[in-house]
């Protein structure tokens, strides 16, 4: 379901993030926001070019489509390295990584998407890789069993999590840099989308970066309040408006080009889709402004709650439209506004201390 969502913040398809390779930015003062991560990044960088060694091992977390990859890249590109890019799910055996390992060669980095998602028999060969630069293979079984020690070449492992909490606690510690990606504000969605604009060859725009003309601009402004703070829709979304624009606006890409671009999909003025308006709704109808248990709503409204839980509610709880609070979910002003619906005020005999202070907010 959360993956036919054009505000899905995942790749809807694999092709996707093929697409998106030639809007990746090429250098790190290309990439937009994320500040603090990207100046620990610099410093450790830096250290590591001085003292000629690879940059210790980084783990990356925060929501889909917020840069983790392009990072990663990016990472690879400043120590003038190789990047090699696998993926948790990808690892089943022990001789695979053993492969991957070995063909690094020094400093090369190698990127482990959803690594929470590796079999958890791989991760010790995983930890002497990352300590000591060799893995322990055995080979043959039964009485001929023996362990063979591989020697790596130093390199750095790159791993990215949507779900740290996941990770083991000894995979965690054996990463000496760590950093989470927070969503972008619409100011840093708007440069994301000027260099998108122009790089896609978007009337009106120019060289990376700069400001588009004020037709464009505006277009993208909008765009970019409705990116659920994050890039990858923002991408997404600049590239469905440019179809309908070259279609029923004569290529011109203004804000009511986009208005009518992001009318036809569903999506709303703060970014929420049809999916996401039905789980307020009923939270707003059903129990009136709630609290009421995650598995109750999905049940309403004909849902998985995984997929609510996981595609849903993190954007909602980001944007402060839903609270979370120990009696469960509960509406907030600023959705009911949205809505354009009258709840009772939490509080009362139904509140918490939580939701009230969210609502008071
Ligand atoms: P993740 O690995 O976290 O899911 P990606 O690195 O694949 O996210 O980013 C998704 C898309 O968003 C990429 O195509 C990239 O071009 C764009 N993007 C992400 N972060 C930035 C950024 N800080 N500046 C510019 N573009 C970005």
């Amino acid at each position: 379901m959360s993956t036919e969502r054009i505000v899905s913040a995942a790749a809807v398809d694999p092709d996707e993030d093929r697409r998106n390779v030639a809007l990746r930015p090429e250098t790190m003062d290309r990439y937009i926001g994320q500040r603090a991560l990207v100046e620990k990044l610099r410093v450790a960088l830096r250290a590591a070019a001085d003292r000629g060694e690879a940059m210790d091992h980084l783990l990356l977390h925060g929501p889909p489509g917020l840069g983790k990859t392009t990072l990663a890249h990016l990472v690879a590109a400043e120590l003038d390295a190789n990047l090699v890019v696998t993926s948790g799910p990808a690892l089943t055996k022990p001789a695979e990584l053993a492969g991957l390992l070995t063909k690094l060669r020094e400093r090369d980095v190698l990127f482990v998407d959803e690594i929470h998602r590796m079999p958890v028999a791989l991760e010790e060969y995983l930890y002497s890789a990352m300590e000591d630069f060799r893995i322990d293979v055995r080979v043959d079984s039964g009485m001929h069993a023996r362990t063979v020690t591989l020697r790596l070449h130093p390199f750095t492992l790159v791993g990215a999590t949507t779900r740290a909490g996941l990770l083991s606690g000894p995979m965690r510690s054996r990463f000496g840099l760590q950093g989470h990606l927070e969503f972008y504000p619409p100011e840093e969605l708007l440069l994301i989308l000027r260099y998108s604009a122009f790089r896609l060859g978007l009337r009106g725009a120019s060289d990376s970066g700069s400001k588009a003309s004020g037709e464009l601009d505006g277009a993208l402004l909008r765009l970019a309040e409705r990116s659920r703070g994050t890039p990858r829709i923002a991408n997404r979304l600049l590239r469905r408006l440019r179809d309908f624009a070259q279609v029923r606006h004569a290529g011109v890409v203004s804000a009511q080009a986009c208005d009518d671009a992001l009318a036809l999909e569903g999506v709303d003025a703060l970014g929420l889709d049809s999916l996401d308006r039905r789980y307020l709704k009923c939270l707003a109808e059903v129990y009136r402004g709630g609290p009421a248990g995650l598995e109750a709503i999905a049940a309403s409204i004909a849902e998985d709650a995984g997929t609510l839980e996981q595609a849903v509610e993190p954007y909602l709880l980001q944007a402060g439209l839903l609270a979370r609070t120990r009696r469960g979910r509960q509406l907030t002003k600023r959705a009911a506004d949205h809505l354009g619906v009258d709840v009772d005020p939490p509080g009362g005999e139904d509140g918490d201390a939580s939701a009230d202070a969210l609502f008071e907010g």
